[in-house]
């Protein structure tokens, strides 16, 4: 693999060996046995790129245990990864909307999650993630109710995800947007970006300028995985 090449490289480090020597330091050793399953099977899947880095994954339940959330939202399901990571991490009381307009990678994955007997925390909502955002909105107890939140859906809407967002959480409540280096395309010239990524390249250098600017939040640029940006509402 090529250093700052446009391949299937998922990690973002100067060398894929330290990527590699991340994940099977400290990181796999540590992965729970069921996560892995959900990573093995999602290997099956044709879109498997997309799916959650593990060493992002690893923070982020970290970060989960630190918080402790009871009410949470996930944007972006695939087959799950993210979302079983969030289900094992949150108390037992908690609660995942989780969201994604492809009920079929869901369901890849489900058979894992009941498995480790987190569904009850799961509510699956199949469809497009705006919609749900402001039907959640129109309700005002919803509003400021909600501890953390996982953007990992369409790069093109993640400013509108934000705004929707920002009412719905707590002072104090947390967004992990995914993919805000995408592939560290947000640095390479356009004309040497492969062409299907050249778009979403621009929304992301766009939204991560907008987060910069947004004095509503604290942020913390992560260079793990894909690159996350950990935002918490003042
Ligand atoms: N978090 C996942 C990866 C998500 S991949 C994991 O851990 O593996 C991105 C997902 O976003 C895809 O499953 C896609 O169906 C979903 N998606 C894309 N646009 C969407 C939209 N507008 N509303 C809801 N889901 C969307
Ligand atoms: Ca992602």
């Amino acid at each position: 693999m090529e250093l700052h090449s446009d391949s299937l490289y998922k990690g973002l480090l100067q060398s894929p060996e330290l990527s590699e020597y991340i994940l099977e330091t400290a990181v796999y050793p540590r992965e729970p046995e069921l996560l892995k399953e959900i990573r093995i099977i999602t290997e099956n899947h044709p879109l498997s790129i997309i799916a959650s880095a593990p060493d992002s994954g690893q923070l982020i339940s970290l970060l989960l245990k630190l918080i402790n959330p009871k009410k949470t939202i996930e944007i972006g399901v695939f087959t799950g990864y993210s979302l079983l990571l969030t289900a094992l991490a949150i108390p037992r009381d908690g609660k995942i909307t989780a969201i994604d307009l492809d009920r079929d990678a869901y369901e890849m994955g489900l058979p894992v999650i009941k498995k480790a007997g987190v569904e009850h925390k799961i509510n699956f909502i199949q469809s497009l993630a705006l919609t749900v955002l402001d039907e959640l909105l129109e309700d005002h107890e919803n509003r400021g109710s909600f501890d953390f939140a996982f953007v990992d859906a369409d790069k093109v809407n993640y400013q509108k995800y934000h705004e929707r967002l920002w009412k719905l959480l707590k002072v104090g409540g947390i967004i992990v947007y995914d993919n805000t280096l995408w592939f560290g395309t947000v640095v390479m010239p356009e004309g040497s970006v492969m062409e299907e990524r050249r778009e979403d390249r621009l929304h992301i250098i766009e939204f991560n300028r907008f987060l910069a600017a947004d004095d509503r939040f604290q942020i913390s640029q992560v260079s793990l995985g894909d690159g996350i940006t950990i935002c918490r509402r003042l």
